[in-house]
């Protein structure tokens, strides 16, 4: 039993005992509908359970290995997905009001690929409004709260995922991450959360946010796990045209393969900032990855404190072209008025949330002409420099190694007021995205007030391969449970001092 709630059996574990006939998936799905019923009307992770349709598919997987026949590597394991994920004939609301009552015609292609590997789809969970946040707090449908301590954030965006699975209701679950939205969320409370490169995973039927940042990932609770669902969801796909038209990583089967003789380096930048003890745990798993065999170093990449800045151009500039498509015309809520005009400035007004409208604003000023060049514009060279500062550090290096978040989870309504320190937190997970690289957020103990720390591993584009094993290592050899963590400078040792504030 972990702190916060059962600790589900890993999937693939019960995808294997399913398949044998050992267990049954009916039994599954009911175990993760009860933990659900039990505990979700506090935590609020789910905007919607699908318990019948859930019950019918486990029923049919089930039906599928008395006939002798495979039902797929997920067999019968509950999985949930983020409300952003397009369900045909199931609400997909993104927590927006603007999207009350829409029905997507088609599933996306992750929902596809999930349901052809013999998962069972148990709901939809709540995120930030259109995954516009860093603590699932600008939902329209209210907060989830941290598992672990439920007067604090999960995280967020996807943080009705990252808190279902940390919570047992799951044992897996998919998010999106734009700027963090994975990996932030995965490191708050405590479970693997995974952003592959971009390309890699179709995001046909992702509600678009950032359409060049936007990838769509696992959560689970072991890196075997996140690994073999990658698996199922990676490959190309020709609905999305940006897929990538060659062979994607497979990774569950090089996961024990180690990293000795690897360099693994530490990334003083992103470091910098994170508070003390979030610091101390990044120097022990360096510790670990030395202890694998491999050789570890401090790295600069100096390009990366440029990411958050480049990010609030970007991403809301993305926003407000794609945000462009809810009129009251086309999806969900509509508000009459007298004319096209009135109705479409009365819906909006009505169906976003402040977030949500601060970033179209941001946006629409960024992309304006007379300023386009100039921060638009300004914003793609400082991409283009990051891309440049990781390609330098990878010429020495196969794995890079930093904090998740420069924080534990932090309480419910501290930064929901101040946008600048909400940002802040994605200050060492945005580099990944504009770069398109792959990431993952693995648990590694946990700070002085007892609360989960992710440890983050970085790869270049489709070292995919690399990262798992890496994550790999680091879980072998994370702090146990009940691990103190607590730092004390004074004692020497681990802390630098550098991310001290
Ligand atoms: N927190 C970041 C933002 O608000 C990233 C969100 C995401 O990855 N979807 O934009």
């Amino acid at each position: 039993m972990s702190p916060a709630g059962a600790t589900p059996a890993p999937a693939l574990a019960l995808a294997d005992a399913i398949r044998s006939g050992e267990r049954r998936a009916v039994e599954v799905v009911e175990a993760s509908l009860a933990a659900i019923a039990e505990r979700d009307g506090e935590l609020h992770c789910f905007n919607l359970v699908l318990a019948d349709q859930a019950r019918a598919r486990a029923a049919e997987v089930d039906r599928m290995v008395a006939a002798g026949e495979d039902p797929g590597p997920l067999a019968g394991v509950p999985v949930a997905l983020k409300d952003n994920l397009c369900t045909r004939g199931i609400d997909t609301t993104c927590s927006s009001r603007i999207l009350a009552g829409w029905r997507p015609p088609y599933d996306a292609t992750v929902v596809t690929r999930l349901a052809r590997a013999g998962a069972v789809v148990v709901g939809k969970t709540n995120m930030d409004e259109f995954a516009m946040g860093s603590s699932t707090e600008t939902s329209a449908t209210g907060p989830t709260r941290n598992p672990h301590d439920t007067s604090r954030v999960p995280g967020g965006s996807s943080g009705g995922s990252a808190a279902a699975v940390a919570a047992g209701f799951a044992p897996l679950a998919l998010g999106s991450d734009t700027g963090g939205s994975i990996r932030q969320p995965a490191a708050l409370c405590g479970v693997v959360g995974m952003k592959p490169t971009y390309g890699t995973v179709s995001r046909y039927g992702l509600v678009a946010f950032a359409s060049s940042l936007d990838q769509i990932g696992p959560f689970a609770t072991t890196v075997a796990d996140a690994a073999g669902t990658f698996d199922v969801i990676g490959g190309h796909d020709p609905a999305d045209s940006t897929s990538l038209d060659r062979p994607t990583p497979r990774v569950l089967s090089v996961l024990d393969e180690g990293i000795a003789g690897l360099t693994v380096g530490v990334v003083r930048e992103l470091l910098d900032g994170a508070d003390a003890d979030v610091v101390a745990r990044i120097r022990a798993a360096a510790e670990v990855c030395a202890a694998a065999g491999a050789r570890v170093e401090e790295v600069s990449v100096p390009e990366v404190a440029l990411g958050l800045s480049a990010y609030y151009l970007i991403a809301p500039a993305e926003a407000s072209s794609n945000l462009a498509r809810y009129d009251g015309v086309r999806y969900g809520l509509r508000v009459e008025a007298p004319d096209a005009a009135s109705m479409n400035v009365a819906t909006r007004t009505a169906g976003f949330g402040a977030e949500v409208k601060r970033r179209i604003m941001l946006g629409t000023y960024a992309l304006s002409a007379g300023y386009y060049d100039a921060y638009y514009g300004q914003a793609l060279r400082v991409r283009t420099r990051i891309i440049e500062g990781f390609e330098r550090a990878y010429r020495t290096c196969d794995v890079l190694l930093g904090p998740t978040s420069p924080t534990t989870a932090f309480p419910l309504g501290e930064r929901l007021d101040d946008p600048l320190a909400m940002y802040l937190s994605d200050v060492c997970t945005i580099p990944s995205n504009l770069a398109g690289h792959p990431a993952i957020s693995v648990p590694f103990g946990t700070g002085g007030d007892g609360l989960p720390v992710g440890a983050q591993l970085l790869a270049p584009a489709l070292g995919e391969s690399v990262l798992f094993r890496a994550a790999a290592v680091l879980e072998a050899g994370a702090p146990p449970a009940g691990d103190p963590g607590a730092v004390d400078p004074g004692a020497g040792g681990a802390v630098t001092g550098e991310g001290a504030r």
